[in-house]
């Protein structure tokens, strides 16, 4: 019997599993396949960024992601003297500090996993089906064109046994060998260099000094990325091999040769190998990126590069998060079909993007290009160090789309925050119960878009009437609030109010905020008082400087649109109701009024 889902997952790795944690918040049950008859127990990846762990705060994750993790806060580079010995030649912040308030952490994947696994059950029950191996997978392109339709066929194996799915939307995330992207006919483009890299997780008995430290070692023998794992005990290795190596023949021998030569005059006893392996270095992307605007190819199965930038896992999760936005909010009636095109228009840049960053990355690091370009070990140190904004994930800026509008935009008003990049946090003291606290966290995954106003300093006239007349317009009928949010639901349920006042706090008192910023809304219908905060001096964490950070001018003001993803799609002043509402206007629904 053919089983009828509206969105089918295809592999339950780090893109499935982000994707479906965010569909399952919203209520939405899928389908998820996974060929493995359980969870995954050993991972390969382990390198968190940034904005990863903002990913996972944004879901309420990011304490036990943190608790559990290796924080990487420096790095330091090595490499051999001119008499040969191995010294430090530098060593610097890992992060750049202020690119993130959160910082790069080391976890195992299955770890990561785990956590997307518990957080998806706990909101709506939902579950990984093991033991299904994605065979087919086929889209009536005509059918696709109706809505309603279900016109992507999963044929699948289970057991020996053949079950068939009719779904909506399916996710390819089923890793660089995706059955998915077979089906369809796309193809990998790209190439593979003759790079051959071991990397191992190992117990290392050492007098090496910074084997608690991230650290770049470039010795007369050869080059070695060493990453200190969780626990305290575990570090990985990830070593080059020579030239001609073939990654088939390499055994763990010689990789633990290779690193005590490098280590060398250093000792190095490796006490235990946890997991190992040999692998060459080949950057492809996929030539398509969707079928119909009905599947999606996510992570691997669409990008693959080397791991030693730590980006895989990284960008998977980021493209099940990209999706999994979009296709709640269209299966929910609350944008339009062609919300989800921007995915394609998002994610095949970043991934370029990546696979451009890797091949550099990988140049940098090999021991050919050093001896061939002449460039020393600042040189090294100095390209490592560029690159950090890059591997913390902050990079990635999208184009204008129905969902970001710098053509809509003032960017001049808030040159901190740009539109098309994530909004970056700032420290604000809570208007209700003095806190101090990063705006991130006012800014969680729930599907919600948020407006989000600097209103300047109340005591300047002016602020505090372009503030009201901003405000009455927000919750008046012509406004996008009411226009988009279903009559019986709360106001702030598809269009969050979020305020950022300016000056001293505590000369700023309640009613000189508008009503539409603390609502009534929830089962008890209270007023909201958590949606007001002011950059100020708090009690024990000092002065966040948001309004500076964000390059907002206290005596304009300025009005920001953030997606429900946390990105900026728009930059406006707060007399600009226009923008406002042409912008949501361009991709929201009306809720239908039942007859
Ligand atoms: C040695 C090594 C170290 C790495 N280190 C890092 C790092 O530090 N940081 C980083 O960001 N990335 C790293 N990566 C890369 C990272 O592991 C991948 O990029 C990431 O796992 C991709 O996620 P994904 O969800 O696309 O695919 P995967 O994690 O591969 O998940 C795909 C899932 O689909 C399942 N599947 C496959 N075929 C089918 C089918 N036909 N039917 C049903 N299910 C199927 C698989 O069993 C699997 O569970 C590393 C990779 C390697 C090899």
């Amino acid at each position: 019997m053919v089983q009828q889902v509206d969105v089918l997952i295809c592999g339950s790795g780090s893109a499935g599993l982000c994707a479906a944690a965010w569909l399952a918040r919203t209520g939405i049950n899928c389908k998820i396949l996974e060929r493995s008859s359980g969870p995954m127990q050993l991972g390969q990846a382990d390198g968190v960024q940034c904005r990863t762990v903002e990913v996972f705060e944004s879901f309420g994750l990011a304490e036990d992601l943190l608790k559990a993790a290796y924080h990487v806060l420096e790095v330091a580079f090595w490499s051999s003297d001119a008499e040969g010995n191995l010294v430090r030649t530098n060593r610097t912040a890992d992060t750049m500090p202020g690119l993130s308030h959160q910082p790069h952490v080391i976890l195992n994947q299955a770890h990561i996993n785990g956590f997307l696994l518990h957080d998806m059950h706990r909101s709506n029950g939902q579950k990984v089906d093991y033991g299904y191996s994605v065979k087919n997978v086929q889209v009536d392109s005509t059918a696709a064109a109706q809505q309603d339709a279900y016109p992507v066929t999963v044929t699948t194996e289970k057991d020996g046994v053949e079950e068939v799915f009719n779904a909506k939307h399916v996710l390819g995330c089923d890793g660089a060998h995706s059955s998915v992207r077979r089906s369809l006919g796309y193809k990998m483009i790209g190439d593979s260099t003759d790079a051959v890299w071991g990397v191992m997780d190992v117990y290392p008995r050492t007098d090496f000094p910074d084997i608690r430290r991230k650290a770049t070692l470039r010795s007369n023998s050869g080059n070695l990325l060493l990453k200190p794992r969780e626990g305290g005990s575990l570090a990985r290795f990830y070593i080059e091999l020579p030239h001609g190596t073939d990654s088939k023949n390499v055994r763990l021998d010689d990789l633990h040769h290779a690193a005590r030569q490098i280590f060398h005059p250093y000792t190095l006893d490796i006490a235990d190998t946890f997991w190992w392996s040999a692998y060459s270095i080949g950057q492809r992307l996929a030539d398509h990126f969707s079928k119909d605007n009905r599947v999606f190819l996510t992570g691997d199965a669409c990008h693959t590069h080397s791991p030693k930038a730590g980006q895989g896992m990284n960008v998977s999760l980021q493209d099940g998060y990209n999706i999994g936005w979009k296709l709640a909010a269209v299966l929910k009636g609350r944008a339009n079909t062609e919300l989800l095109k921007t995915y394609n228009l998002e994610r095949e840049k970043v991934a370029a993007d990546l696979i451009d960053f890797d091949r550099s990355f990988t140049k940098l690091f090999s021991s050919k290009s050093s001896t061939t370009n002449g460039h020393g070990p600042e040189y090294f140190a100095q390209q490592f160090i560029k690159s950090g904004q890059y591997t913390a994930g902050l990079t990635a800026k999208y184009e204008d789309s129905m969902i970001t509008s710098a053509s809509l935009s003032r960017q001049e008003l808030a040159k901190g925050l740009v539109i098309g990049m994530r909004f970056p946090s700032a420290q604000v003291v809570r208007f209700c119960d003095a806190k101090a606290m990063q705006l991130a966290k006012a800014l969680p995954a729930d599907s919600r878009w948020r407006v989000v106003v600097f209103g300047g300093n109340l005591q300047n006239r002016a602020n505090a009437e372009r503030l009201n007349k901003l405000a009455a317009f927000l919750s008046s009928s012509a406004g996008p609030v009411l226009r988009f949010t279903p009559a019986n639901n709360d106001i702030d349920s598809f269009i969050e109010p979020i305020l950022v006042l300016h000056g001293s706090r505590v000369q700023i008192e309640l009613e000189q905020i508008p009503t539409y910023f603390w609502p009534v809304t929830g089962k008890w219908r209270m007023r909201d008082l958590h949606k007001t905060f002011v950059d100020d001096e708090s009690y024990n964490s000092g002065h966040g400087h948001a309004y500076e950070k964000y390059g907002i001018d206290v005596d304009e003001g300025a009005v920001a649109v953030v997606r429900p993803d946390q990105y900026v799609s728009l930059v406006t002043g707060l007399d600009n109701h226009e923008a406002i509402g042409q912008f949501f206007a361009g991709f929201a629904l009306r809720p239908v009024v039942a007859a």
